[in-house]
């Protein structure tokens, strides 16, 4: 058994098969067939194989006559690949047997093959490894070109748990992956507030990251032992350990379960401060789950996810009917709709490059301000939603006021194209912005003025704060919620908008980080908007703390030149 640590990114247990996403692997999709359609999918396989065979053996016979003589000899090998029956056989059987898709089945089989050539001792066969990629690589675009098939079908009870074992997987990437409900996911890249982790917890799955050697240590089919409350992956654990886990995970579940008692109880401390608990979410139909978990309203949607994996921009209806159906679930509970915050690890398709420093490039406000038209599509199309219910909007990445004053009168003039058209929306729709720059958050009492509310997003405030890549496991160290600049900013913008009569509320991932509840109550926080996942082992903190005790020692302890500790409050 070999065991690595990383960070606990996502809480929970999971046991399961190794599914090795190389790069390549995550630029197609990986979702598992229905029973019936096994054979078509393997036709659809073999298809696709003979057509790139017969294109190589054809490009090998219309050489022009002064080709290198090589270039020939290795088309040849590449159709002779794929003529051999480890890639032409072996993925028929993992789509008929595991009932993976096409392009998931054929990565798999090439990932083991490529290795046993990589493993080789004659430097000619070494080199064959490359060639397998490159076959693979050409029978996937072949498949690509083919017509779409089904819609991903999710796993049935009865197949085995899968964990997606990657080198690292982008925020775009998860949402492809979503689909075939994997049952843990673990990388070498990432920190614990990387969008990945962000996702994982959203669906609620454990997952592992910073991980390091996992890509070259776990191989695909290995059976993996996912402890994400230690952030530790156990590979080919023997049985002693595997029935140590399982009784793990039943405990886990059970705690689970226990805690649904709590779902209706009002989110009171102990002595009576009513403290107001929402949800995050990345995708409409997540409303659902967070209604069940008791959430109040939805304190942040993530709306760049229904922008991201696709090769147009959703359009203003397209956006409306996701919006209104948040709104129609949330059924006059509050919805937060933050505009577009893409940029940094979250790019469209057809971004161009990567900027220098995209986490301080283009990102956000400053991105949909760039593109007048494109805001005011997704800015009408909240407003119209507003007419279902009870819509706020939320601007992401806000360092200046006059990025304030821009955007409220965008929002002003979208209501004017609205009512030129003829079309409904609220008469109120509260603005606010999000606290995660450290500038606002210094600055803050204009802002706490102006806006209707304020949210701060400790995942980019303690990045921005503290100079950390929140995705870089090398410096996950540093990267710390406790550190007094960062509390003193998050206290300030609390006392602030207090001040100004304007709520306040935390949707980073401290609010949803149960060790940290103590502590935000006593920075005198009563509103946290965090992933439902979360929000039932939040609640049953709050109603064990005294908040106005709290108050006291989380003052005393801000006032002192080391960091809180945790255990004191
Ligand atoms: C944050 O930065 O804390 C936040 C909530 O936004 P995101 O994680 O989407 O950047
Ligand atoms: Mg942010």
């Amino acid at each position: 058994m070999l065991s690595l640590h990383g960070l606990a990114a996502s809480r929970g247990y999971a046991v399961g098969r190794a599914v090795v996403l190389g790069a390549a692997a995550l630029e197609v999709s990986h979702y598992r067939i229905a029973p019936e359609d096994t054979e078509s999918e393997c036709a659809r396989l073999a298809e696709a194989l003979e057509r790139a065979r017969d294109e190589f053996l054809r490009l090998a016979d219309q050489l022009p006559p002064d080709s290198p003589r090589e270039l020939g000899a290795l088309l040849q090998v590449h159709a002779m690949l794929l003529a051999d029956p480890m890639l032409t056989q072996e993925p028929l059987v993992l789509i008929r047997e595991k009932h993976y898709n096409a392009e998931w089945a054929l990565t798999a089989q090439g990932q083991l093959v490529g290795e046993q050539f990589a493993a080789m001792s004659d430097e000619y066969l070494r080199e064959r490894s490359s060639d397998v990629r490159h076959v693979i690589e050409r029978v996937l675009q072949v498949l690509a070109g083919a017509p779409e098939i089904s819609t991903p079908v999710a796993n049935d009870d009865s197949a085995e748990a899968l964990v997606v074992v990657a080198h690292d997987i982008s925020p775009a990437d998860m949402v492809k992956l979503r689909g075939a409900q994997f049952a843990a996911f673990v990388t070498d890249l990432g920190g614990a507030t990387s969008h990945t982790a962000i996702v994982a917890r959203s669906m609620g799955v454990p997952a592992v990251v910073g991980l390091n050697h996992v890509c070259q240590f776990a191989q695909e089919g290995d059976i993996l032992v996912v402890d994400g409350e230690a952030g530790v992956v156990l590979i080919n654990p023997s049985p002693a350990v595997l029935a140590e886990y399982a009784q793990r995970q039943a405990g886990y579940a059970a705690e689970r379960a226990a805690l649904t008692l709590i779902k209706d109880t009002p989110p009171v401390t102990l002595d009576g401060i009513r403290i107001g608990l929402q949800a995050n979410i990345e995708w409409p139909e997540e409303a659902v789950s967070a209604l069940a978990a008791g959430a109040e309203g939805i304190g942040l949607f993530r709306s760049e996810f229904l922008f991201m994996n696709r090769a147009d921009l959703p359009d203003e209806e397209e956006q409306y009917a996701a919006y209104a159906s948040v709104v129609r679930t949330m059924d006059g509970r509050p919805v937060t709709i933050r505009t577009l915050d893409i940029g940094s690890d979250k790019t469209l398709d057809d971004d161009a490059a990567v900027t220098t420093n995209p986490a301080l490039g283009e990102r956000a406000v400053r991105y949909c301000l760039a593109r007048p038209d494109m805001f005011a599509a997704q800015l009408r199309a909240i407003l119209r939603a507003s007419a279902h219910g009870h819509v706020r909007i939320l601007l992401p990445m806000i360092a200046h006021m006059h990025e304030v004053h821009a955007c409220l009168a965008a929002i002003d003039s979208a209501k004017q194209d609205l009512d030129a058209r003829g079309q409904a929306y609220a008469e109120r729709v509260e603005v606010g912005a999000m606290v995660e720059i450290p500038a606002i958050a210094i600055a803050i009492e204009p802002f706490a003025e102006t806006l209707d509310f304020l949210s701060i997003g400790t995942n980019d405030l303690i990045q921005y704060t503290l100079a950390i890549d929140r995705a870089d496991p090398t410096v996950a160290r540093l990267y710390d919620p406790l550190h007094p600049a960062v509390l003193r900013l998050i206290a300030h913008t609390i006392n602030a908008g207090a001040r100004a009569g304007k709520p306040v509320s935390v949707c980073g991932e401290m609010a949803g980080d149960v060790s940290l509840t103590r502590l935000l109550l006593g920075l005198g926080l009563t509103n946290f908007s965090m992933h439902s996942q979360q929000m039932l082992d939040v609640k049953r903190e709050i109603l064990r703390a005294h908040s106005n005790a709290l108050r006291t020692r989380v003052a005393a302890a801000l006032n002192r030149a080391e960091a809180v500790d945790l255990a004191s409050l």
